[in-house]
């Protein structure tokens, strides 16, 4: 069964909400006074773009709770669902129930990771699971209620949710959870996330990113073998050679300039390569 992520609906015109939000806190003006200059648009999109662009590069965060997103998930495995729950804050869950629904003959869906396929081995994990979906129907047929039932099923059964969640919270979730770090399932439920996002509202989608993003940290703070490792890590610095970088600079310690340094920009050739503000 394959992972589907369907936005179901979201706040009407997030970026209205967004610029009502940080303006109410920044104005004299009332928010009835800010609405109305919005809709008679003495206030442009474009202005409530850069307001809020401007505002999102502070730590002012809680204004980002007011906007929210609710989707459909469908096609995830139980493996999934254990981490995807983990997160507490901003995001409400409804998961579909191992005691109310009994699988039907015993057969459930269930998720086969690519490395089980590459490896051969889908067949083994087929066998097994018709077994465990056989004695789960004889179970059932003995009397045995689903919800005692299912203690036969694996981490690989599809299970299916409806989230409400805000932006606050998703860009947190995004943060952790596009990492490469984090787990491939993971990973794609969240890019599936940003990119329905993205259809409606690309000025908040491209805020979606791992926490190294240009839009977040802009640094990656796992440790330095995992940055060693990553390979989004090649365009991103470690926290550890930011803070080496400014210790030394602090000691005075930063490599000087060499003399072919020095030659390079007294190049008067360089002046027609180089590029210039203007550019
Ligand atoms: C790569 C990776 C590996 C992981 N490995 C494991 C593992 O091996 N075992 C395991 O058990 N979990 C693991 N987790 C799950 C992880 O520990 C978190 O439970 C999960 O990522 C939810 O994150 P959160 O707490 O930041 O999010 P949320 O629960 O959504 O919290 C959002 C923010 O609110 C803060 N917050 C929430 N509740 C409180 C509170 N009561 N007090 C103070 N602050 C609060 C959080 O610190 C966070 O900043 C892993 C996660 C990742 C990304």
């Amino acid at each position: 069964m394959p992972i589907q992520v369907t936005l179901i609906s979201f706040t009407e015109d997030p970026i209205r909400s967004l610029y009502m939000a940080y303006r109410t806190c920044y104005s004299t003006l009332t928010p009835q006074q800010v609405l109305a200059r919005v809709e008679d648009e003495r206030i442009s999109r474009e202005q409530m773009v850069q307001f809020i662009t401007e505002r999102l590069k502070t730590g002012h965060a809680s204004p980002l709770e007011q906007v929210s997103f609710e989707f459909g998930i469908s096609g995830v495995s139980r493996a999934f669902s254990h981490q995807f729950v983990r997160h507490r804050v901003g995001i409400s869950f409804e998961q579909q129930s191992q005691r109310y629904v009994t699988y039907k003959e015993g057969e459930f869906p269930y998720t086969v990771p690519e490395t089980v396929r590459k490896a051969g081995m889908e067949g083994q994990m087929a066998e097994l699971f018709d077994r465990v979906g056989e004695l789960y129907e004889e179970m059932v047929a003995a009397g045995v209620p689903a919800e005692d039932a299912r203690f036969l099923l694996p981490n690989a059964t599809n299970t299916n949710f409806k989230i409400t969640v805000n932006f606050q919270s998703l860009l947190h979730i995004c943060d952790l959870r596009l990492c490469t770090r984090a787990q491939w399932e993971f990973r794609k439920v969240a890019a599936l996330m940003r990119a329905e996002v993205m259809k409606v509202c690309p000025e908040l989608g491209r805020y979606l990113q791992p926490k190294c993003g240009e839009f977040r940290l802009g640094y990656c703070d796992e440790s330095e073998k995992d940055w060693a490792a990553c390979p989004i890590g090649r365009v991103r610095p470690h926290k550890d050679a930011l803070f080496r970088l400014y210790d030394a600079h602090r000691r005075g310690e930063l490599a000087p300039l060499r003399d072919e340094d020095w030659a390079v920009i007294e190049d008067a050739e360089l002046a027609d390569t180089a590029p210039t503000a203007d550019a």
